[in-house]
């Protein structure tokens, strides 16, 4: 439905975004997730045909936004971060006029806005003024102008930023609802607001793509990574020797505090290494005073996939940190 390939926009020497290229396919709802900055915002902006990208193309229906912008346009609805509604006019008013600059004979105008009022339900607000309706209700209002047209595809940049917890169920609710009858993209930098309402997740980082794939095969990707956190009573040095006797652990992390030692174990294989730990720590008459296995969840991958370069520029390895540590005892 829509091909994205090699998108590039460039703001002076910084890249919002940069050689991007995805698919969209008819029918399911996608998450554009990532942190403030990604290149979301610049992204849909370039794929709506509001802005121009510095290089690379997309297509819509076929039709590309650089050739053939009209066309393109035609097959999306689009409800930007900041939905330029006229506070002075009432949402029946208001969508009048946009019904009119989308070109929609006038003869459909009273049936059209008719539909997408009762989709959004705003019918009972639809003769107040924009300015004193609640946020809720506003996106509402830029949700039903994205509808007009009744166009293939919604795109909705951030649609529940600073809407209240019940607006944002209100709001998942009708995003859920328009994903039987459109093919949906929304953007968001929290995994949870994705995770609740998409089909497809694609998380990007710099303006890069780092991850597309359902919410439940990006967890079993990284389900591999478990975490271990143990808590024995006796000292670093001890603790660490006889972590080093048991196979399967790949990196610990050790701290120490009034005779406790804390760790954080990555297990190396698929194995549960929980048993063999006990048993060592036993045999050394060192009291294990908690253990828990935590698998990788998809906050953690998202939080490993977009924090790529931070990670890279931090002065000192990882594997370097528990010898610092112990080194200050
Ligand atoms: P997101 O929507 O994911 O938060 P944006 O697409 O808004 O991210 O922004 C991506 C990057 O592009 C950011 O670094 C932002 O500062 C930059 N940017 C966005 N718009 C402009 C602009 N008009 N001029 C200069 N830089 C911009
Ligand atoms: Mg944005």
């Amino acid at each position: 439905m829509i091909e994205v390939s090699h998108l590039t926009k460039k703001y002076g020497a910084n890249r919002a975004v940069d050689d991007l290229s995805f698919t969209i396919e008819k029918g399911v709802i996608y998450g554009l997730l990532g942190p403030n900055g990604a290149g979301k915002s610049t992204t849909m902006n370039i794929i709506t045909g509001c802005l121009g990208a510095t290089d690379g193309d997309v297509r819509v229906g076929g039709h590309s936004v650089v050739d053939d912008p009209m066309e393109a346009k035609k097959l999306i609805g689009y409800l930007p971060e900041q939905p330029p509604l006229y506070q002075e006019m009432t949402p029946k008013e208001y969508l009048r006029f946009v019904a009119q600059a989308k070109g929609i004979p006038h003869k459909e105008w009273n049936s059209q806005l008719h539909t997408v009022m009762e989709k959004t339900r705003i019918v009972d607000v639809q003769d107040r003024l924009i300015r004193n309706l609640s946020k809720g209700y506003k996106q509402r209002v830029g949700i039903a102008q994205a509808l007009l047209g009744n166009p293939e595809v919604i795109i909705l940049d951030e649609p529940t930023v600073g809407l209240d917890p019940k607006q944002i169920i209100e709001i998942r609710e009708l995003i859920r609802e328009l994903g039987k009858e459109h093919t949906l993209v929304l953007s968001s930098h929290i995994l949870s607001e994705v995770q609740a309402v998409c089909d497809h997740i694609m998380i990007i980082s710099k303006g890069h793509l780092v991850a597309s794939d359902t919410p439940e095969n990006l967890t079993s990707l990284f389900a591999g990574t478990t975490t271990i956190k143990l808590e024995v009573m006796g000292d670093a040095d001890a603790v660490r020797s006889l972590l080093s006797t048991v196979d399967g652990i790949e990196t610990a992390a050790l701290t120490t505090e009034d005779g406790v030692t804390r760790c954080e174990l990555t297990q190396s294989g698929e194995e549960d290494v929980r048993a063999a730990i006990f048993t060592a720590f036993a045999d050394a008459k060192l009291p294990i005073l908690e253990m828990t296995r935590v698998r990788a969840s998809l906050e953690d991958v998202f939080l490993e996939l977009t924090s790529g370069e931070a990670a890279a520029i931090q002065p000192e390895p990882a594997d370097t940190v528990d010898e610092t540590e112990v080194a200050e005892e």
